[in-house]
Order: structure tokens, then sequence, then C-alpha cells
């Protein structure tokens, strides 16, 4: 132990990278399973495994369970539920399925794949409502209308990400046979002499020991690469132009790490250039690197880019403005409102507290929320022409008494405070600037319908499955998403991996 401590801290000063695979371990556990990442995925495959008894290793980076989930607005895309039949809606997998397959297509791309999306629009009720709630977990009332669905279907779990997640992790811990290992690293699959999986390598963080769990089967749940800015740039659509600045609004951990664990192996990796970003990345003030964002909007505002012009119906979703806003010069705009709007400001996650003394009230924020007394003199702040900012606005405000916004149809277009806005002229005026931001994943490692990872000849490599956001949601988006898709796909996926690896597992013991 003495010398490889020696050997890597020698290879360490030389700045030499050790490749993961030459390390020999210093530890070794034996399980059934070896589930990677303790998020909503991993806790779903869990949960089907330690229903079988299977004895399950589930490896975790951080020091607790949850994932991106716990952050997350906690909405579910679900069709056919008791909340939507009590609100008078009338869905049916049918029109789901069409909702899915339209609003995703991509006439020069891949598009929705079309089985997955068959079975997430029969069984969304079955496979996520109907289990949520027999763990306990309840969804608010009203279910929302989202861009791209015919019929409100956006269900926001009680409690948030938080309310989702925690039920599901309790009632993996009842099991005995499940073991959680934070602050490890999970760093390659293990092969034996036969090239059968074995296992995966990782790494304890506290004392950077290596160990090998081994096990027949292994489930990747790491979750998407938004995380990654050299991943998000390297695989941006080839037909987008590429921004100088994008915000990162991913998990934490969504780094890509289990992209490069099955890569490494011959895992396939399918429509990675399908990325949701947002065009709402606010800069958060409470990360010196500059390079974390927030989703921040007000539904009140004007976009205006650095000719202090708008340049898209601020009302549509990311599908639309996100392609306008990498168009503009130094893919950037500023919001503005006035004193009536600062109100309804929103940053996802955050309480009308937080903003006002995280953002408006913080000298953090100076650089990219802006204020002052005229439209004039905030154009000079923000470094836009005032007569042409000035122009903007005026031009605004009589649309807005008009009722038609004749140069991008927002007013009275949909059903949201977006459509029908109010003049911009209660002093002072804010200027707040927005970025890209990198979000969510939806092209990723490739599977089947068992969820077994797929090599570059589309056969499923021996003992390997893959769940959650690292899939791309098995392609159930296309290039676009009607959200709630991601939670719902992540954890549909970690139920057919978990159901699929106990199958197999369970031939295995077969004589
Ligand atoms: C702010 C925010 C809000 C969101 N809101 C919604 C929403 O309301 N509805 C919706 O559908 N989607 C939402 N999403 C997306 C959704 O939360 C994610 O797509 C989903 O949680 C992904 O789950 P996952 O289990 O696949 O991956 P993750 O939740 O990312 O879990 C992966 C786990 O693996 C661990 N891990 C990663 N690499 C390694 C490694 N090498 N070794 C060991 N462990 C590793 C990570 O620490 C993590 O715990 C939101 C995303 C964000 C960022």
């Amino acid at each position: 132990m003495k010398t490889m401590g020696r050997a890597l801290l020698f290879a360490i000063i030389l700045g030499m990278v050790v490749p993961a695979a030459m390390l020999a371990a210093e530890k070794e556990q034996r399980h059934d399973v070896v589930v990677v990442g303790a998020g909503i995925a991993g806790l779903s495959a869990t949960w089907e495994l330690a229903q079988k008894g299977f004895a399950v290793a589930v490896i975790e980076i951080q020091p607790l369970y949850g994932g991106t989930a716990t952050m997350s607005e906690g909405a579910l895309c679900i069709v056919g539920t008791p909340e939507q039949a009590n609100a008078g809606i009338v869905d049916s997998p049918q029109i789901a399925f069409n909702d899915f397959m339209t609003y995703g297509s991509d006439p020069g791309g891949s598009g929705p794949d079309v089985e997955w999306v068959r079975f997430y629009t029969n069984e969304s009720r079955r496979e996520i409502y109907d289990w949520l709630f027999g763990l306990g977990i309840h969804f608010e009332k009203n279910p929302v209308l989202m861009p791209g669905n015919s019929v409100p279907r956006w269900h926001k779990v009680i409690g948030k990400g938080r309310g989702l997640v925690e039920p599901l992790y309790r009632a993996c811990k009842q099991s005995s046979t499940v073991q959680f290992f934070y602050g490890h690293k999970a760093l390659s699959l293990i092969k034996g002499k036969d090239g059968q999986l074995t296992g995966i390598r990782t790494q304890r963080l506290k004392d950077n020991v290596s160990i090998d769990y081994l096990a027949p089967v292994v489930i990747l749940a790491t979750g998407g690469f938004q995380g990654n800015r050299k991943m998000v740039q390297s695989y941006w659509h080839e037909k987008q132009p590429l921004p100088e600045r994008i915000l990162t609004g991913a998990g934490i951990n969504a780094t890509g790490s289990g992209h490069d664990i099955a890569q490494a192996i011959g895992a396939r990796l399918v429509n990675m250039q399908y990325q949701w970003n947002y065009s709402t990345g606010l800069q958060s003030p409470s990360d010196i690197t500059g390079s974390r964002g927030l989703n921040a909007f007000s539904q009140q505002s004007i976009w205006v880019n650095k000719a202090g012009r708008r340049f898209v119906n601020e009302s549509q979703d990311t599908k639309v403005t996100f392609p306008e806003l990498i168009k503009q010069p130094g893919g950037t705009y500023w919001a503005v409102f006035d004193s009536a709007a600062r109100n309804s400001f929103f940053v996802s996650g955050w309480s009308r507290e937080s903003i006002e003394e995280g953002l408006f009230n913080n000298q953090q924020s100076r650089q990219f929320v802006k204020s002052a007394p005229t439209i004039s003199e905030l154009a000079v702040a923000a470094g836009l022409s005032p007569q042409a900012l000035t122009e903007t606005v005026r031009g605004w405000n009589d649309m807005v008494t008009s009722g038609n916004d004749t140069d991008f149809g927002r007013i009275n277009c949909c059903r949201t405070p977006w459509s029908n806005p109010t003049r911009i002229e209660r002093a002072p005026f804010y200027a707040v600037q927005f970025f890209p931001l990198a979000r969510k994943s939806m092209g990723g490692v490739s599977i089947d319908r068992s969820c077994r990872v797929l090599d570059d000849s589309r056969r499923p490599i021996p003992g390997l499955y893959a769940a959650g956001e690292l899939t791309g949601l098995a392609g159930i988006n296309g290039k676009a998403s009607l959200e709630g898709t991601f939670l719902g796909g992540s954890i549909m996926t970690g139920r057919v991996a978990g159901r699929a690896a106990a199958a197999e597992l369970a031939t295995q013991r077969t004589p």
C-alpha cells in the first residue's frame, strides 16, 4: 500500500495521469449487483432489486443520496392521473404519444424513440404515479400546462424534489440487502480474463483508497453531461452557433463521468447533440467562479440584445427562444422591466426573500443586475444605446396599449402571464443580463428496451445496464422536451433497468 501511495504521489508530482485501470485495488467487496449513482434513477433501480432480495451496493460520489432531483422542482409528466380527472382534464396515452412525437421530432435527425415513447405514454400512470403514490408521495392538485403538451400534465410533487426522493430512499434503506457507499467515485468497469464484466473500480475520496465492487451486473445511473462544459461544447448541435459563454445549471455531478466509463468498454453514445438548454440563464451570485447559472425570468420583461432591440417572442419556451438567443451578438440579452414587475421576478428554487437579498440588494450581483430612474440611464448602466432602448421600450408600451405585438406576436398569444403584459413605465427600471444555461441531456449511452447498454454494433454489453439522464432518458424527448420527462424518464428507465438486472441475476442463480 505504501509503495502504491508513493508511486501515485510521484505520478501526481510529475503531472502524469494514472489510468484508473492501472491502479491495483487495495480492497474488494462482493455483491449481486452494483448501482452507480444514488440519484432518482439509481434509487428506482435499487428499489426494484431490493424487492427481489438481491445484495445491492450503491456507489455515490456525494456524501448523500438524491442527486439532481433534490435541487429540482420535483415535477413529472404523467398521463391519465386522478389529479387530471379531478381538474376536468381529458388526457390519454394516444394524445400524449402524439404530443411527444410532434414536439420532439427532428426532420434532420432521429427524433424521439418511438418504442420508448409508446411505453412512457402507456405506462406513466402505473410506473410513475401509482408507484410513487404507494411510497407515500403526493401531488399538488392542479397539473400545469407546459409548452408542447395539448393538456396540463406537469404534476408537481408536494415537497418538490426532496418530497420525491426522501420516501424512495427510505424505502430502499428498509431493505437489509441494500448498502450505500458514499464518497466513492466510480472510475472504470472491470473485466475478467474471459472479457466478462466483473464489477466497477472506485476511489474512496476521503483517503484515495481504491476499492473494487465486484458483481456480475452493473447499473450505471450517473446522470447527464450538461455540467461538463467541454462535453456540452464538443457535442454542440452542428447547425447551431456555439455561444461565447454558457452557464452551467445542471446537477453538481452531471459531468458525464458515466459516459466515459461506459464508452471505455465500447458503449455507443447517441443523440448527444440533443441538449435541453435554457435561454434564461442568470449568473449565480454565490458562485465565485462565475460559471454556474440559475434559471430565472420575469414574465413582464422584454428581452433586448446588445443593439437594444427585441429579437424573439419572449413568451415562447426554450425550444424557440434558445436558437434565437444564440444568434444574438455575444449570445446574451438584457431582460428589461419596471418596478411593478420586480415582485414577479422568478429564480428557480429561490424564495422571494432570497431574490431580494441575493439579487436586487446584493453587491455581487451589480455586474448583471442594473437599475436606474430612467430608461436612458438604464441603457447607459447596461452598456446599451440609450436611443435604441428608449425607442424599443416606447414601441413595446404602444403595442401593450393597442393589444398587438406587431413585431413578434407575444400579446394574447398564449395562456400565460407572458402574453398579458403591462407597460414598462414605473421607475425605477431594471435590466438583468442573461446567457445560455446548460441544463439537461437528451442524448447519452445507447440502451435497448431492457436498459441493456449497447455497443457500436448495437449489441448488448453483457452485464451492463444504464438508466436516467445518462441514457438521455432513452430518447423519449427527441430534440425537445415536454418538461417533467426527465424525472419521469429517470424513474421509468431506473425501474426497467432494476427489473431487467434482477431477471438476469435470477437466471444466473438458476442451476
Ligand atoms: C435545477 C434543476 C431543476 C430540475 N427540475 C426538474 C423537474 O421539475 N422535472 C424534471 O423532470 N426534471 C427536472 N430536472 C432534471 C432532473 O432533475 C434530472 O434529469 C434527474 O434528476 C436525473 O436523475 P439521474 O438519477 O439520472 O441523475 P442524477 O440525479 O444526476 O444522479 C446521478 C448520481 O450519480 C452520482 N455520480 C455521478 N458520477 C459519479 C461517479 N463517477 N461515481 C459515483 N457517483 C457518481 C451523482 O453524484 C448523482 O448523485 C431539473 C434539473 C435541474 C438541474
